[in-house]
C-alpha cells in the first residue's frame, strides 16, 4: 500500500514536492489543495492530481474556470496519511488544529517557526529522530544548505565554529510582488541573523553565527563560509568528504561555472525538471585554508533544495523506512538526483 499524501499550498515548493512524491514507488498524491483557479491548478489537473478547494465558498470559482474539484481540504484530509503544508510562511500554523482534528500527520516548511512542531528536520542530520512523529518542519532553503554542509564537516573533522554571510536572492523568479530590487539590503540589520539559531534547531552543538544581505537577483542564494575545524586537514580532505555526501555537488570555475547564473544553466542542461538544482552547489576551487581556517562558497537553489527533504520526512514520520541513508538514496534515484550526471 502506498502512503497517501495531500499537498496544501500548491505554489513554488508545493508543486515541486508533489512531483517528487509522485515519482516515488511507495507514496502517491491523493490530492492537492488550491485556494483559487490558476494555470497551476489546470496543469495539476492535467497531470492527473485530484484538486480540492481550501474552502467550500471557492468551489464555484473553479467550476466557472472548468477546473474539476473533488471537494474541500477537509474532505481530502479524511483520505490521507500525511499532509505537506506548503502554504505561505506563517499561514501554515492556522491549519494545525484542522490536521489534528482529522488525525493526519503534517510536515510544514521553513516559513513556520520551530516551535510550531517542536521538531525541525533534515534528511542527513536527524532522519531517525523524525520516526513516527506526528508533526515536523523541514527547515528553510538556506538552513537546509547550511545543515548539509556543517553536518558533513562536523562528522568528519569536528566544527569548532562557523561564521557565514548569506547573500540572499531578493525574490523567486515568478514573484512579481517582492522583487527584483535595486539595492543591497542588510537583512536583518540587527545582527546576527536568524539562520544560525535555525541551524541549531537541528545541530544544537554547532557554534554558528550568520549575517545576511538581500541582493538584486532571483536565481540562487550564495553563502560565503568561514569555518574553524577541530581536527587538522587540508583542502583535498574536505573535497573528499563533500564528494561522498548525497546532496552536495562540487563544481569548478574551470568548467565555466563561475556564478549562480551558470549553476542554474547547468541544472537546466542536466535536464532537471523546472531547471531545479536540489543539491548544494559548492565551488571546489573556492575551498581553501587560510591561517588555519576553512573558506569556501556555496550556492543554494531556494526553490528546490528542500524538495527531497520533504520526501524523506514523509518516510520518517510514517515509519516507512528506518534507515535515513536508504531513504535518501531512494528519493534521489526516483527524482533523478544522480551526482555523476
Ligand atoms: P508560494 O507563495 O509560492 O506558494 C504558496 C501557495 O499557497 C500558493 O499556491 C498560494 O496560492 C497558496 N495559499 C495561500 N494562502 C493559502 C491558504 N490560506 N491556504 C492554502 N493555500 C494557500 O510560497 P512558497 O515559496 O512555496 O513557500 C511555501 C513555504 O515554503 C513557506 O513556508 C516558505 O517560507 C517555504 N520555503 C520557500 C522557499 C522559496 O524560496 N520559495 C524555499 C524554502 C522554503
Amino acid at each position: 500500500m502506498k502512503a497517501k499524501v495531500a499537498i496544501n499550498g500548491y505554489g513554488t515548493i508545493g508543486k515541486r514536492v508533489a512531483d517528487a512524491v509522485a515519482a516515488q514507488d511507495d507514496m502517491e498524491i491523493a490530492g492537492v489543495v488550491k485556494t483559487r483557479p490558476s494555470f497551476e491548478a489546470r496543469i495539476a489537473m492535467e497531470k492527473g492530481f485530484d484538486l480540492y478547494a481550501s474552502i467550500e465558498e471557492n468551489i464555484p470559482e473553479f467550476k466557472k474556470s472548468k477546473i474539476e474539484i473533488s471537494g474541500t481540504l477537509e474532505d481530502l484530509l479524511e483520505k490521507v496519511d500525511i499532509v505537506i503544508d506548503a502554504t505561505p510562511g506563517d499561514t501554515g500554523e492556522e491549519y494545525k488544529k484542522l490536521y489534528d482534528k482529522h488525525g493526519v500527520k503534517a510536515i510544514w516548511q521553513g516559513g513556520e517557526d520551530h516551535e510550531l512542531t517542536g521538531f525541525s528536520f533534515n534528511s542527513e542530520a536527524n532522519y531517525s529522530d523524525g520516526m513516527g512523529r506526528d508533526f515536523a518542519r523541514v527547515v528553510s532553503c538556506n538552513t537546509t544548505g547550511l545543515v548539509r554542509i556543517l553536518y558533513a564537516l562536523d562528522n568528519a573533522f569536528g566544527v569548532k565554529k562557523a561564521r557565514v554571510t548569506l547573500m540572499r536572492r531578493a525574490a523567486d523568479p515568478n514573484d512579481i510582488k517582492t522583487g527584483p530590487i535595486n539595492a543591497l539590503i542588510p537583512d536583518p540589520i540587527k545582527l546576527p541573523s536568524h539562520h544560525g539559531p535555525d541551524v541549531n534547531s537541528i545541530l544544537p552543538d554547532i557554534d554558528i553565527t550568520t549575517m545576511a544581505v538581500k541582493t538584486s537577483t532571483t536565481l540562487m542564494h550564495l553563502h560565503a563560509l568561514n569555518i574553524e575545524l577541530k581536527n587538522n586537514c587540508i583542502e583535498s580532505d574536505v573535497i573528499g568528504v563533500f564528494e561522498k555526501r548525497p546532496r552536495i555537488r562540487l563544481v569548478s570555475s574551470k568548467d565555466r561555472i563561475k556564478s549562480t547564473a551558470e549553476a542554474m544553466e547547468f541544472a537546466k542542461d542536466l535536464g532537471r525538471p523546472r531547471g531545479d538544482m536540489w543539491e548544494n552547489v559548492v565551488w571546489k576551487d573556492s575551498i581553501a585554508f587560510s591561517k588555519g581556517e576553512l573558506y569556501f562558497f556555496q550556492a543554494i537553489h531556494q526553490e528546490s533544495d528542500v524538495v527531497p527533504e520533504n520526501v524523506d520526512a514523509i518516510r520518517a514520520l510514517l515509519e516507512m523506512e528506518k534507515d535515513g541513508a536508504k531513504s535518501i538514496k531512494k528519493t534521489n534515484k526516483a527524482i533523478g538526483l544522480m551526482k555523476s550526471s
